[in-house]
């Protein structure tokens, strides 16, 4: 599995390390400052030897340190910290020729190695650990001879042993955070299929636009909507003229094509506050929500037009025409006297001749065109 994740926030956090082993120095120097009160070397030697001395050398390290996680702020980052946690501990160790120290310090670039979830990182701690150890009982007399071999093996071993819990919490980690991901995953993967499905069941599989039941919903909201804020609502019924003629003639997969056809260039000319949805077999409806009446009926005759003029591959070329009936939601009105309206107005555009609006009103229609 990839776990590229793990590199996340790199950067920042190395940075926060790098704060940690500045604070480490501020530590040693409190300390040695209290060594100072008790310590039987004079003064001016501790302050010197023990002090300045392992000060000097940690500022260097944390500088160079700061320069080159500045300079790579890739993969050797990590590493670099690494070797700075080591030797760190290794100037303390080496400059106050202690037991303590060594120990402590023993584990400082194994804990690192522990922020980066990582394998070949703590593997990469523990040899650099083990070799500063051994370089240490190899050049520092007073470690040489406080430590028997016998201790050395020991703390090699128990050294090991921690090592291993560490690599145990690394391997915990990545088992955890690949579970996460998986579920992660399937979560979405969920959210994708419902989000799917939630279209597939609010849509027409024939031309893509909303389909009968969806229309309603939407139609209820936008009544209850225009109810309590006043906001214009128009709707337009539209039907295919001759439709079932289409059909005889030419076949029902002719019919199909010209229903795609019609539905896309509806589509194409409503502005994106209009909800547009096949209303049944060859009949659309339009709600608009943020026009005049008088832009709504111009929408709506652009499209009449643009219907008549659309010629289909399907029927040799030939074009369809629409009926259209439109009207305004108005105060004395609810849905189903609206709709009512609407279709009347539909029907009255049929009964006069086909190809034409008529703007539903409450007593007789207007015919336009
Ligand atoms: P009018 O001008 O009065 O509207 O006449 P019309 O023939 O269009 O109306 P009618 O209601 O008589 O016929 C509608 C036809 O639409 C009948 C039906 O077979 C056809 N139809 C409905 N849905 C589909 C469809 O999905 N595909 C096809 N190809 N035809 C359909
Ligand atoms: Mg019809
Ligand atoms: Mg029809």
């Amino acid at each position: 599995m990839d776990y590229e994740s793990l590199d996340y926030n790199r950067y920042r956090w190395n940075r926060m390390l790098l704060s940690g082993f500045w604070l480490i120095l501020l530590f040693s120097i409190f300390l040695e400052c209290l060594y100072l009160t008790i310590t039987e070397i004079p003064s001016k030697e501790f302050i010197l030897i023990y002090m300045v001395k392992p000060t000097i050398f940690q500022l260097f390290t944390l500088v160079l340190a700061e320069t080159l996680i500045r300079a790579l702020k890739g993969k050797y980052q990590d590493y670099i910290m690494i070797v700075t946690s080591s030797l760190l501990a290794f100037i303390l160790a080496y400059i106050h020729n202690s037991i303590d120290y060594l120990l402590l310090g023993l584990f400082l670039p194994t804990m690192v190695s522990i922020f980066y979830f990582h394998p070949k990182k703590m593997i990469f701690a523990y040899f650099i650990t083990l070799a500063s150890v051994y370089l240490m009982y190899g050049i520092n007399d007073v470690m040489n001879e406080n430590i028997t071999l016998v201790g050395l093996t020991t703390i090699t071993v128990m050294f090991s042993s921690f090592t291993l819990i560490g690599w145990g919490v690394i391997s915990r980690g990545r088992e955890l955070i690949s579970h996460l991901k998986s579920s992660f995953e399937s979560n979405q993967e969920l959210l994708v299929k419902t989000i799917w499905m939630d279209k597939l069941a609010k849509t027409d599989a024939l031309t893509d636009l909303y389909n009968h039941m969806t229309f309603h919903e939407y139609f209820e909201e936008l009544i209850e909507q225009h109810e309590s804020n006043r906001l214009p609502l128009q709707l337009a019924l539209i039907d295919i003229d001759n439709f079932k003629h289409v059909n005889d003639t030419c076949g029902h997969r002719a019919g199909d094509a010209v229903l795609k056809g019609v539905a896309q260039l509806i589509r194409s000319k409503a502005c994106s506050n209009d909800f547009v949805a096949r209303y049944g077999g060859e009949e659309f409806a339009i709600l608009f929500t943020d026009k005049k009446l008088s832009d709504a009926i111009e929408k709506i005759e652009e499209i009449r037009v643009h219907i008549s003029e659309l010629t289909h591959a399907s029927l040799g070329g030939k074009p369809v025409t629409v009926s259209i009936g439109i009207g305004e939601y108005s105060a004395s009105d609810d849905k189903e006297r609206f709709f009512n309206r609407v279709d009347a107005a539909l029907y009255k555009a049929k009964n006069s001749g086909k190809n034409r609006t008529i703007i539903a009103t409450n007593y007789a229609g207007t015919q336009l065109a």
